[in-house]
Parts: structure tokens; C-alpha cells; sequence
């Protein structure tokens, strides 16, 4: 068979931004099910059509993987908000990683750019927006999803959901 909707589609991956490999599957093989968009649009759509034991190198463009910069995402935020007893947060410095919540209740990552006498600048875009995203591996396992895992929009069994 060939990797089409509804695929139980186990993979070999290494990613890799600007030359730097960031993320890899190591030795077990990443599981999922086709064409739910569970994987990036670039990525399932590039795995279309491989068979068990292919191997696959292939580019992603930011459009496909994690969105473009979306300059509206950059925000200047009062300082005073990680002020700690008078004095600013010691987890606040440029380049930090923080994690805040926005005013609907949800949880955002952002890294501080800079840091003025009133204003902290965070860039709440995705790490990889705006990146090309180059994929190689290969295809480890292929399968037909049950009815059931098409039901549900994920794979059972021991590489997916256990109930
Ligand atoms: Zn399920």
C-alpha cells in the first residue's frame, strides 16, 4: 500500500532548520494517522504516496510548516506585569522563554527581544514560523487504520492511544 488518507503511517524523522538538526524520532518511529492533520501540511502532504521502506528528503516552506512571521504576534508589554516585589523578574532578561497566559485563559510561549525602561518586547510567534523545514527519513511501518481509529482521529495500540 501507499500512504494515503486514513493510513497508519509509522516514520523514521530527522529535522533539520538552517543546517542545525532540531528534532529527530531516534529509535522508535513516529505513529500516526494520515490525513487528520495531525502532522504539519507540508509533511503529510510530501509522505503522500511513499510505500513501507521508502526513504524521503524533502523541504518544507514556512507556509506549509509553521506559518510566516506574523509581526502583529510581536508585543510590547508593560513592564510592570513582571515586576516581583519592586524589582523585575529574574526569569525576565532578553532571549528567556516564558510562559504566559493571554486574556482569554490560554497558555503562550514567547522570548523576550528586548527590554526598555517601561516595555518588555516578546515575540509570541512560533519558534519555526518563518523557517524552511528540510525533513529526511524513511517510512518504518504502513498500515490500514480500523474503523474505529478513523472514528476516534488517532491510532490504538501500543505506538498510539491506549483505552
Ligand atoms: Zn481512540
Amino acid at each position: 500500500m501507499k500512504i494515503v488518507k486514513n493510513a497508519v503511517v509509522g516514520v523514521n524523522y530527522a529535522l533539520d532548520v538552517e543546517g542545525q538538526q532540531l528534532d529527530a524520532s531516534g529509535d522508535t518511529p513516529l505513529t500516526y494517522l494520515h490525513g487528520h492533520g495531525m502532522m504539519i501540511p507540508g509533511f503529510e502532504r510530501q509522505l503522500e504516496g511513499l510505500s513501507e521502506g521508502d526513504s524521503y528528503d524533502f523541504k518544507v516552506s514556512a507556509a506549509e510548516g509553521y506559518g510566516e512571521l506574523n509581526p502583529e504576534a510581536i508585543s510590547d508589554l508593560d513592564k510592570e506585569i513582571f515586576m516581583v516585589d519592586g524589582s523585575m523578574s529574574t526569569e525576565v532578561f532578553e532571549g528567556a522563554q516564558l510562559q504566559l497566559t493571554n486574556q482569554e485563559g490560554h497558555p503562550m510561549v514567547g522570548v523576550v527581544q528586548t527590554i526598555t525602561d517601561d516595555k518588555v518586547k516578546i515575540d509570541f510567534n512560533h519558534q519555526l514560523a518563518g523557517k524552511e523545514l528540510r525533513f529526511t527519513g524513511s517510512i518504518a511501518s504502513l498500515r490500514e487504520a480500523t474503523e474505529e481509529e478513523i472514528a476516534h482521529g488517532h491510532v490504538h495500540g501500543p505506538e498510539g492511544h491506549q483505552h
